[in-house]
């Protein structure tokens, strides 16, 4: 073969935009682009001259001889250096043709989603068969005629079904924040929109012996979805309600500041003196069912999704939210919220 002739195709295999490995029969490595070699991982300056340098999954070298022997493409899916990749396996003459995808993302979406159904299977299980329970229990009670423990068994039954309602609207809160396209921003005053939101609280906070405050300009004109903040500042403000002590404070601010490139924006920070959260739990309280102390959690009538929806909304509305945490001490999140799409209002 002439040098023009392996040029040519070795360009040629770099031109194609999937990882691909070109093989002689005799398994002489042919060519390889730039995208395999990433995809393989393949060490740079490492000896790539047969098969076996580049393609050092058992499998892969298994599938070559195959199409070899049988002359029958072959398509695999392999793991390989943390990366999962789909790969075709294909005789081009008396050569064989590698090609190579990158599935990595498509495998780690499905297996949220398939953790999801499963998680989300798990937790509407208890509350279903507590209301099985009890509703048994009650045929029971009323047939023996003990009128007594009717009132009781009502209560818990209305509090698990209240539990399967609150699971069920947060599970459809999140699947709504992370399907929605683009945003429709309407007119909204957050400084009345936080002083509502706390206000519903004050009630529980009481019982709870826990000190509400609110601090917050007139008037904040912003351009958001009201639905969306009110479920913000709600979930914020009840988990400083709950994982609070008795005689604790919450207080929530409202502030229009600047980012670092001095662009306006709204701050909602929710302070609160509660119990904490360890270090080693913060970066994971974001994540769907994730609790620090599920027994807790549930006994307070948490679903574990209050947090994963506020990010959600956050992230919706082009903002961040941070959390810092002291153990035994209490915890702060900090809502930034970019401003300046209010500017773009088109009655402004
Ligand atoms: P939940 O319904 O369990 O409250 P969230 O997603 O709202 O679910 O919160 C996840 C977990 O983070 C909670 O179970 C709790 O352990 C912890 N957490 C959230 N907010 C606070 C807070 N203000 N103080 C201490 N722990 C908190």
């Amino acid at each position: 073969m002439s040098a023009r002739h392996r040029s040519r195709r070795r360009e040629l295999v770099e031109s194609i935009a999937q990882g691909a490995v070109l093989l002689s029969d005799d398994g002489q490595l042919l060519a390889i682009n730039t995208a395999a070699r990433e995809l393989l991982a393949i060490p740079p300056g490492a000896r790539t001259r047969t098969a076996t340098d580049v393609l050092t999954h058992p499998a892969l070298i298994g599938a070559v001889g195959d199409v070899r022997d049988a002359g029958e493409p072959m398509t695999l899916v392999i793991d390989h250096a943390e990366a999962r990749l789909r790969v075709n396996v294909s005789m081009l003459r008396d050569e064989v043709l590698v090609l190579i995808v990158d599935r990595t993302e498509e495998h780690r979406v499905e297996q949220l989603r398939r953790d999801f159904v499963v998680n989300a299977s798990h937790e509407l299980k208890t509350p279903v068969t507590g209301i099985q329970t009890l509703a048994e229990a009650l045929s029971v009670v009323v047939a023996q005629d003990e009128p007594e423990r009717v009132a009781e068994l009502v209560e818990r039954l209305g509090d698990e079904a209240a539990r399967l309602a609150a699971l069920v609207h947060d599970l459809l809160d999140l699947r709504r924040l992370e399907e929605r396209g683009p945003i429709e921003r309407e007119p909204v005053d957050l400084a009345e929109l936080v002083r509502r939101v706390v206000a519903a609280q004050v009630n529980r906070a009481d019982e709870l012996a826990i000190e509400l405050s609110v601090e917050a300009p007139v008037e904040v004109e912003f351009a958001g979805v009201e639905g969306d903040l009110e479920v913000v500042v709600r979930n914020l403000v009840r988990n400083a309600i709950t994982y609070n002590r008795p005689g604790g404070t919450v207080h929530v601010a409202l502030r229009e500041a600047q980012d670092e490139e001095g662009e306006p924006e709204v701050e909602i920070v929710v302070v609160d003196t509660g119990m904490g959260i360890d270090p080693a739990e913060l970066p994971r309280i974001f994540e769907r069912f994730y609790r620090v102390d599920p027994a807790r959690s549930r006994h307070t009538g948490g679903t574990g999704l209050g947090l994963s929806i506020v990010r959600h909304a956050v992230e919706n509305l082009g903002g961040s939210i941070e959390v810092d945490s002291r153990l035994d001490d209490g915890t702060t999140f900090t809502v930034r919220l970019p401003a300046s799409a209010y500017r773009s209002w088109p009655s402004q």
